[in-house]
């Protein structure tokens, strides 16, 4: 019956591999039994006040109805006004897209880039949606792997070797989520360099531009010239910068005709994003940044907790990350120890299981050396999962 019912495409679809843990995690939880979860990707900030006010407005003033498909006027100008501000790039409304998240917006990206055999460059660790929407376009996810060493930053050398006949695009995610590491100017000069070269486009994911610490400085690649700006999909939105993954508002910035094709895509399926969540999103973008700089400082101070405990368990290194919100552990030398413990899955149930601590393996983002713990929780949690950890692990 199934063999008949499911179109091919759903059936390439595979099922988060981090499902296994994530819904134990929720029936031990449901069982009344207290698990600590680094499992989430979302802020645990509430959305900021001004913000929430913003779409409260929207509804008393009866701003509820359909909108502009690619969002209204006034929230692309803001968008327009944020790239100009903190990017240094300029757009027009004909080059921007508003959608139902960051992560919609890189749907409607690869759906109107790609062509069933073309070639997607993705440098692993990745994040996991990114295979999953390139192979729901019919196009052919290929992996480079990068490394601990390299902070795990793409070598120019491996992309320039990756790219086949077929390769249409490239998929940048500065910072990185599952790593917590974000490319310099110099390193995406590089990389845009050859991009150009051999016309390759790349899909710049900076959905966490704004927590970066240590001093590390955001680069849009698009911004180093006008030809890779020609060759780039800039992605963002307020999810992460504003806590606000709920409101469901993302964007894209690139070539007229892709957006224009994008936009037809989005009203055949979506129409446009959520109204008041637009009217939210333009008080985001133009009204006070204070709390943007007040999460990334509590964040930070949660990376450097997190950091030194996972450094002081025998077995775990962690070299710090310097963006976004996720410590990304070398848990290999952990693996031979026992057959409980002998890849980053049966580390991950392992720790669930022993210690009612969840993470998120490795193997979900390509690299099953190393696990995956959010630190977007708070300090008490943070330490007292670091100690459910260090204890579990001591049997070893
Ligand atoms: C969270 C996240 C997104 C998507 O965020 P939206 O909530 O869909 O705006 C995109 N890319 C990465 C790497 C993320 O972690």
């Amino acid at each position: 019956m199934q063999d008949k019912m499911l179109s091919s495409r759903a059936k390439e679809i595979k099922p988060s591999p981090t499902l296994a843990i994530d819904s134990k995690a929720k029936a031990m939880k449901a069982q009344g039994i207290d698990v600590i979860s680094f499992g989430v990707g979302e802020p645990d900030f509430d959305t900021p006040e001004n913000i929430k006010e913003a779409a409260i407005k929207a509804i008393r003033d009866g701003f509820t109805k359909y909108t502009p498909v690619g969002g209204t006027d006034k929230l692309k100008d803001a968008i327009i006004g944020k790239l100009e501000k903190d990017n240094g790039l300029k757009y027009e409304r004909a080059e921007i897209l508003v959608s139902c998240g960051a992560k919609h917006s890189l749907y409607n990206t690869m759906q109107a880039l790609l062509d069933p055999g073309d070639e997607v460059l993705i440098p692993a660790p990745y994040w996991v949606s990114y295979p999953e929407q390139a192979t729901l376009a019919g196009a052919k996810p290929v992996f480079i792997k990068t490394l601990e060493a390299d902070r795990f930053l793409l070598d120019p050398a491996a992309f320039e070797k990756g790219i086949t006949g077929k390769t249409k695009a490239l998929i940048l995610n500065s910072p990185s989520n599952p790593t917590g590491f974000s490319y310099g100017r110099e390193a995406l000069a590089r990389i845009a360099q050859i991009a150009v070269e051999r016309g390759i486009y790349v899909i710049s994911d900076e959905i966490y531009e704004k927590l970066l610490y240590d001093g590390a400085e955001h680069v849009s690649i698009a911004s180093l010239g006008e030809e890779i700006k020609k060759r780039t999909i800039v992605i963002n939105g307020v999810s992460k910068a504003y806590s606000m993954t709920g409101w469901r508002i993302g964007y894209a910035a690139g070539p007229a005709p892709l957006i224009k094709a994008m936009t037809s895509m989005q009203s055949q399926s979506t129409s446009n994003p959520t109204s008041i969540a637009q009217a939210a999103a333009i008080e985001a973008l133009n009204g006070p940044q204070d709390s943007v700089k007040a999460m990334a400082a509590q964040f930070d101070k949660r990376r450097r907790f997190i950091v030194d405990g996972l450094n002081a368990i025998p077995g775990i290194k962690c070299v710090p990350p310097t963006g976004a919100f996720y410590a990304f552990p070398n848990t290999s030398a952990l693996y031979g120890r026992s057959p409980e413990i002998s890849s980053s899955s049966k580390l991950a149930m392992y720790l669930l299981e022993k210690a009612n601590v969840a993470v998120v393996p490795g193997d979900a983002f390509g690299d099953d050396d190393f696990i995956r713990l959010s630190y977007a929780t708070g300090i008490g949690e943070i330490e007292k999962g670091l100690e459910r950890i260090k204890k579990a692990l001591a049997a070893f």
